[in-house]
């Protein structure tokens, strides 16, 4: 479903070379784990293959069902399914939570579904994501704890349905009853077919996950792939020694 070919990427308008040369093929309802040190371009790919104009593409081509998307906007590419989760997710004043999930479920999916029942899906998610009252009557993200944050994220993804999920260390920063709260979640989502790409530093995560392969990324590259049991192996005994 989503094939990365020999990508090269550098900071548009810089002359910063990121990426190195990435292969990565993720088929219909697999997951797979990236797990890389700080630096290395892991949120770029992410950022990369979700057409951030910030990146230019020097060389390879990323194709979702066979088809390039390489030259598509961002916009485009989430219309065709693929939602990003940021690291870092941005604070939006005045646009109000709930407002931002229909308008963006519609321009996605159309108009076929009415508003009382996209905003009682919502409300079914909410439920189970632990959250205060007020949640999506807040601004998107303002004033929003790192938790809060990162559960807001998942809320989108799964409310939006997408086909390809790409999760920029969604676990970063979680407590214990969180990091279960969203990984089952991610578990939900899966159960719809979609695919995803997690992006993460950290096993306990993918302990609850049903991982089909893991990469590890170094200096923009893919250097080493494996099933679950390298996830082990990093934990173990860190990058630096698996790379060698
Ligand atoms: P990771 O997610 O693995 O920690 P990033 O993809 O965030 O790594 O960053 C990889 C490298 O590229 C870092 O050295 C970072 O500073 C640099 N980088 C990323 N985006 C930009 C940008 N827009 N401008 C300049 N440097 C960037
Ligand atoms: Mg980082
Ligand atoms: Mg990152």
């Amino acid at each position: 479903m989503l094939e990365v070919k020999n990508l090269h990427v550098s900071v548009r308008d810089e002359d910063v070379k990121i990426l190195n040369g990435v292969n990565l093929e993720i088929s219909t309802g697999e997951l797979h784990a990236i797990m890389g040190p700080n630096g290395s371009g892991k949120s770029t790919l992410a950022n990369v293959i979700m057409g951030n104009p910030k990146y230019k593409v020097d060389q390879g081509d990323i194709l979702f069902d066979g088809e390039s998307i390489k030259d598509l906007t961002t916009d485009e590419r989430a219309k065709k399914g693929i939602f990003m989760t940021f690291q870092n997710p941005y604070e939006i004043d005045g646009v109000k939570f709930n407002n931002f999930l229909l308008t963006a479920y519609r321009k996605i999916h159309g108009d076929s579904e009415s508003y009382k029942v996209l905003n009682e899906r919502i409300q079914s998610i909410l439920s189970e994501l632990v959250v205060s009252d007020n949640f999506l009557n807040r601004f998107l993200n303002v004033g929003f704890s790192g938790g809060e944050k990162k559960k807001g994220e998942i809320l989108q993804a799964r409310f939006l349905k997408p086909r390809l999920l790409i999760l920029d260390e969604i676990d970063s920063g979680l407590d214990v009853d969180a990091l279960r709260i969203v990984a089952s979640q991610i578990n939900k989502i899966r159960k719809m077919g979609t695919s995803v790409l997690i992006i993460t530093h950290y096993k306990r995560i993918l302990n609850y996950l049903d991982v089909d392969r893991v990469h590890v990324y170094t200096n923009g590259q893919i250097v080493r792939s494996g099933n679950f049991s390298l996830a082990d192996e990093i934990e173990k005994k860190g990058y630096t020694t698996i790379v060698g």
